[in-house]
């Protein structure tokens, strides 16, 4: 068995990594030795294409991020944003909070122009006719360009995506991983393959990731592989999990919610501890894949890649991305630059909200 290294070992590697860069420096006098370009990046997947969640909560994070991809030449990696504000089509998670921006609609455009397209989590499951005129989510989709090709939104529910594929035949439609959570947890293929024919692209169910075999038969170019997803494998509450996320969306219930705050202090801790399943102990393990599981997978032809966590601290999702986007020798080194850019708009953003807080002046 391995052991675990120790702090100090862990320390002592730190400090042999940063003289190799103290070398690197001074042979050549620039911060990274490495010509500007793919060496940033990952060397295990040059290929690969990154659909990125937080394009509303984490609006300012993944502003800066692109524009630092961008002066690094390597935002050709970039291939989408996705989230949704508050509104009633909202799924996969709850709506807590998330503005509805304004300026929508310019910020979306704004993206585009930098290459990268938008998608929309669209993905409540439990829509119904009643649901299809709801003005918010109609206003939301009405901000995406339908014609420049980039854009889309991803969904769950049939009513919903017939709607749209009328309504707005510009955009792509992505088959929600929620779509797979309700409709295909035996991992059908005949499943997969009519997903592929209907949509754009298909989200892997995260728990059929690991069986290559499955894998295989799926078409390249109408997949889309979510590394870090938030739930444990072969989790049993997933269904139940998201169905109650998209009724909460539609009327804010709070014995939906207090349902969900149990299933999440008692039965699924998210990541990687099913604890009423112990019977079943070999698959307590998470389903955010290790580098080799995700090279494996490109290796076999796959693309598309999907990072989730718009509801994580900023921190955290920063970290997701930092772990699988950039070249890991440089990682730590991109995650101090990243993290002090978070703490300059974090001191940016609470500035604003003193100002906007503070009191009248009283004559
Ligand atoms: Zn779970």
């Amino acid at each position: 068995m391995n052991e675990r290294p120790s702090y100090d070992e862990l320390k002592e590697r730190v400090k042999e990594l940063e003289r190799e860069l103290d070398k690197y420096k001074q042979a050549d006098k620039k911060p990274f030795p490495l010509k500007r370009g793919y060496q940033f990046l990952h060397p295990d997947w040059p290929e690969v294409k990154w659909n990125i969640s937080g394009l509303f909560i984490r609006r300012r994070f993944l502003t800066s991020f692109l524009s630092f991809m961008k002066s690094s030449n390597i935002s050709h990696v970039l291939k989408t944003f996705h989230d949704a504000p508050d509104v009633l089509w909202n799924g996969g998670r709850l709506n807590m909070n998330v503005k509805f921006y304004d300026d929508s609609a310019e910020y979306f455009k704004s993206l585009n122009d930098k290459g990268v397209g938008v998608f929309l989590t669209v993905s409540n499951l439990v829509l119904e006719e009643k649901h299809l005129d709801d003005p918010d989510s109609n206003r939301l989709v009405e901000c995406l360009d339908e014609k420049c090709g980039m854009n889309g939104v991803i969904v769950a529910n049939d009513l919903l995506s017939d709607y749209l594929r009328k309504k707005k035949p510009g955009l792509k439609q992505v088959a929600s991983v929620v779509k797979s959570f309700i409709e295909n947890p035996q991992a059908k293929i005949e499943w997969y393959k009519e997903m592929q024919s209907r949509y754009d692209r298909v989200v892997v169910h995260t728990d059929h990731m690991f069986d290559l075999d499955l894998l295989d038969k799926l078409d390249r170019t109408k997949t889309e592989i979510l590394i870090n997803e938030e739930c444990a494998y072969k989790c049993q509450h997933r269904q139940r999990h998201q169905t109650l996320t998209s009724k909460f969306n539609i009327d804010r219930s709070k014995e939906i919610h207090e349902e969900m705050e149990k299933i999440k202090k008692t039965v699924c801790l998210g990541s990687s501890t099913i604890l009423d399943d112990k019977k079943n102990l070999e698959n307590t393990r998470s389903v955010f894949l290790t580098h080799c599981e995700v090279k494996a997978i490109y290796d076999m032809g796959f693309r598309d890649f999907k990072i989730c966590g718009r509801r994580k601290p900023v921190g955290t999702f920063a970290w997701y991305l930092i772990n699988f986007i950039f070249n890991p020798y440089l990682a730590y080194a991109f995650a101090d630059m990243i993290y002090r850019k978070i703490e300059v708009d974090t001191k940016k953003d609470v500035a604003n909200v003193i100002k906007r807080n503070a009191p009248a002046k009283s004559n």
